[in-house]
């Protein structure tokens, strides 16, 4: 079962748990022991697992990207906005994540974390529920 969440994002780069939102679809969807895959279909905003407690780490990875990716370099691409590609690809584009008694299996600290490296834009997350 595949579920599309939209996400408004509202700054040029942000992490954003989206924990809620896809256990939300695996609730709806009755699959009690399976696999959710979830998925960006992006090239300039990824997704990743990560502590979802202290908003300090968020803080903390994006300012390390930056430091890893500087905003001005020697990028060619003519658009412009090659960090926010290199920083997507570093991030990944999906995860897989053990369902058990109908609950998506996270660490205690772990967030589903959508990772926003050019917006504000309108974005999608993807989330196919295997039984
Ligand atoms: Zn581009």
């Amino acid at each position: 079962m595949i579920t599309t969440i939209r996400i408004s994002t509202s700054a040029h780069t942000a992490l954003l748990d989206v924990t809620t939102q896809v256990e939300r679809a695996v609730r709806l969807s009755g699959v009690a022991s399976g696999v959710c895959h979830v998925f960006v279909p992006h090239t300039t905003a990824g997704v990743t697992l990560n502590e979802n407690a202290d908003p300090d780490v968020k803080r903390d990875i994006l300012v390390t990207l930056d430091r890893l990716v500087p905003p001005h370099g020697d990028y060619a691409h003519a658009e412009g906005n090659s960090p926010a590609h290199v920083k997507a690809s570093l991030m990944g584009s999906s995860l897989v994540i053990p369902i058990e008694d109908g609950r998506l299996v996270l660490g205690t600290w772990q967030g589903i974390t959508f990772c926003e490296f050019d917006g504000p834009r309108q974005r999608s997350l993807i989330v196919n529920i295997v039984s």
